[in-house]
C-alpha cells in the first residue's frame, strides 16, 4: 500500500520548537498540574470551526480553562436528529463527566456556514441541497433557525447577522432536548449562555433575555 502519511513540513517543526523555547515555559507549571490532576474547565464552548474564532482567547483563557467543541456554524442538533451523535457525545462528556458549570454557544460574524445555510434555505445553493453534500446535510440542522429568522427579522437588520444570532438561540433550545442538560439547568448546576463574536473587532456580545437581544460586553 502506498504510504499516505507524510512528515510534517519543516516550518511546522520550526514553529513548534520556537513555541517550546519561547512560550511553553510560561504554561508548564499549569500544564503539569493539569496533566497529573486532570482537567476542570470553567466553561464548555460550542464554537465554529472558523480559524478566525478563538473562543478561549477572547475570554483571556489559559490552558485547561475552556472545553471547546467546534463544528461548522456552531450548531447543536436536537436529540432525535440523525446527526446529533458527535455533538451530543462532547456535551455528555463535558457536562456529566467533567461537571462543567457553564455552557456557551458562540456564533460569529462573517460565518461561512451560516451564509451557506441562508443560501441553502432560500433556494440559492443547489450544490448544498443534495444528499451528497456533507456541508449541506449538516446545515439542515439550522433550517428551523432560518425560518425563525424570517419571522423575526427587523427592518434594516442584516439577515446574515440575524441568522448568526438566531442560530445561537436555536442551538440553545436544542440543548434542552437532552435530558442530561435540561435536568442540570433546572437544578441550577448548569447555566446556558448565548454569545456572538465580531471577528473584525474581537468584541463579544451576549444574549440578554430581558432585552431580547445580543448586548455588547464592553464596559
Ligand atoms: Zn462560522
Amino acid at each position: 500500500m502506498m504510504q499516505q502519511i507524510q512528515p510534517l513540513p519543516t516550518d511546522f517543526i520550526r514553529s513548534h520548537n520556537d513555541w517550546q523555547t519561547q512560550r511553553a515555559a510560561a504554561h508548564r507549571a499549569t500544564a503539569v498540574k493539569l496533566a497529573d490532576d486532570g482537567q476542570t474547565p470553567k466553561a464548555m464552548v460550542i464554537g465554529c470551526c472558523d480559524s478566525r474564532v478563538q473562543p478561549a482567547e477572547v475570554f483571556n483563557g489559559d490552558v485547561g480553562d475552556f472545553f471547546v467543541y467546534r463544528n461548522i456554524a456552531n450548531a447543536v442538533p436536537p436529540v432525535d436528529h440523525p446527526q446529533a451523535t458527535s455533538t451530543a457525545a462532547a456535551l455528555e462528556y463535558g457536562l456529566t463527566a467533567l461537571n462543567i458549570p457553564h455552557l456557551i454557544v458562540m456564533g460569529h460574524s462573517r460565518c461561512g456556514g451560516v451564509q451557506g445555510c441562508h443560501s441553502l434555505c432560500s433556494g440559492q445553493a443547489p450544490e448544498l441541497d443534495s444528499p451528497d453534500s456533507f456541508v449541506g446535510s449538516w446545515l439542515q440542522v439550522l433550517r428551523p433557525a432560518y425560518e425563525r429568522m424570517q419571522r423575526t427579522l427587523q427592518p434594516g437588520q442584516d439577515p446574515l447577522v440575524a441568522l448568526e444570532q438566531v442560530s445561537v438561540l436555536q442551538s440553545l433550545d436544542h440543548l434542552l432536548t437532552h435530558d442530561f442538560i435540561r435536568t442540570r439547568v433546572e437544578a441550577g448546576t448548569l447555566a446556558l449562555h448565548g454569545t456572538w463574536l465580531d471577528i473584525r473587532s474581537g468584541a463579544v456580545s451576549a444574549y440578554d433575555p430581558q432585552a431580547g437581544a445580543f448586548v455588547s460586553l464592553a464596559a
